[in-house]
């Protein structure tokens, strides 16, 4: 897996164990739903281990080895080191303004703004236990204030595995309507939740603004969160750094997906300092988003000029390259799961995607 590029500032302990009671349980219960909807020889690598795992493909085996197989399920190698990887959480944090700050929680980025009346953290980590480290990591930083606010970018797997834990520390969550249904009955009693789609806080000096750009875009419930007047974008799922990004959610929208990126691109959402949903940096400007919005039109445009070469979907791994992207991060396989659905958009029939697994919460009885 590349390190992260840029200012690296790495916090010094990392490693956090959960706190007793915090959502005990999530993370061995969340292992067990995800392998009942995934086969067990879909192993990857650690080169596709981010993305795989975001698209719920990765079950770490008992025996500690990883498996890459490619579309057809032929092995193509096996990796012993990702399920030792797995054991830790590795948080960068990267201060990008005062009271401002981006933190790569392994493989998907997070963050965390100081308003007056505490914080607000934007995704909440990619299960319980890199939630709890997340927590540590920003009191570590930023005081012992109570955690105010956790925006929800997605509903992806990777994005609301931390919210019963930030749920359970006080935080209100605030998504789209979409992914605040899908997270209803999986919050701890007593927790707070609103769905959002324009939502302004903080003061003058440090203004948020929460906002979904009206389109279905990677998936139905995108949300970005700017402050112009620090000029930082979080961007979410809609922006992907040097990082192939996941076009297969049930609800992807090509042409939603470009609207939303030319609308970031316009002076409204000017930007010094991107944060994209994952990659490998923080960008600077319209970086993130140019670099996401070629990746969509290069690939659909590949897409496209096949089916007019009656190409055969099947063939995939034959006439789907992108050589400009093999070496960003997740590149093989999701690129070719990407190109495949691109091919049937182009071709004009309804593929339903894959099923994302972050879309399908457990249900709050399951975590008594
Ligand atoms: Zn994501």
């Amino acid at each position: 897996m590349r390190r992260t590029e840029g200012h690296l500032d790495r916090d010094p302990n990392p490693a956090v164990s959960p706190k007793p009671g915090m959502a005990a349980g999530f993370p061995a219960r969340y292992t067990y739903w995800v392998s009942i909807r995934m086969p067990r020889s879909v192993i990857l690598s650690l080169s596709a281990a981010a993305a795989a795992l975001a698209a719920g493909l990765i079950v770490p085996p008992a025996s500690g080895q990883a498996v890459r197989q490619d579309l057809s399920g032929r092995v193509l190698q096996f990796d012993r080191t990702m399920a030792a990887h797995d054991s830790t959480v590795d948080i960068q944090v990267h201060p990008i303004r005062p009271g401002v700050y981006a933190a790569k929680n392994r493989f998907v980025w997070n963050g965390w703004v100081v308003l007056p009346e505490g914080i607000l953290v934007i995704d909440g980590g990619y299960d319980a236990r890199s939630a709890a480290a997340l927590a540590d990591t920003i009191r570590a930083r930023s005081g012992n204030r109570p955690f105010k606010y956790l925006v929800v970018t997605s509903g992806h797997v990777e994005h609301v595995g931390g919210v019963r834990t930030f749920a359970s520390l006080g935080a209100r969550v605030l998504a789209h309507p979409t992914v605040i249904a899908a997270l209803r009955d999986s919050l701890p009693a007593g927790a707070t939740s609103r769905a959002e789609t324009s939502l302004v806080l903080g003061p003058p000096e440090r203004r948020v603004l929460v906002r979904w750009l009206g389109h279905p875009a990677n998936s139905a419930g995108d949300l970005i969160v700017y402050l112009p007047r620090q000029r930082v974008l979080f961007a979410g799922d809609l922006a992907w750094y040097r990082s192939v990004p996941w076009l297969v959610d049930s609800a992807f929208d090509y042409k939603g997906w470009i609207a939303a990126l030319d609308t970031l691109l316009t002076p409204r959402f000017a930007a010094d300092s991107l944060v994209p949903g994952h990659g490998t940096a923080i960008t600077s400007g319209g970086e993130g988003i140019i670099f996401t919005r070629r990746y969509l039109t290069e690939a659909y445009d590949l897409a496209k000029s096949r089916v007019s070469w009656n190409a055969q979907v099947k063939d995939v791994y034959g006439w789907g390259e992108l050589g400009a992207y093999e070496e960003y991060e997740s590149y093989d396989p999701i690129h070719f799961y990407n190109v495949r659905r691109l091919y049937m958009l182009a071709k004009g029939i309804k593929t339903p995607g894959r099923a994302r697994a972050g879309m399908v919460v457990p249900k709050r009885d399951a975590h008594p």
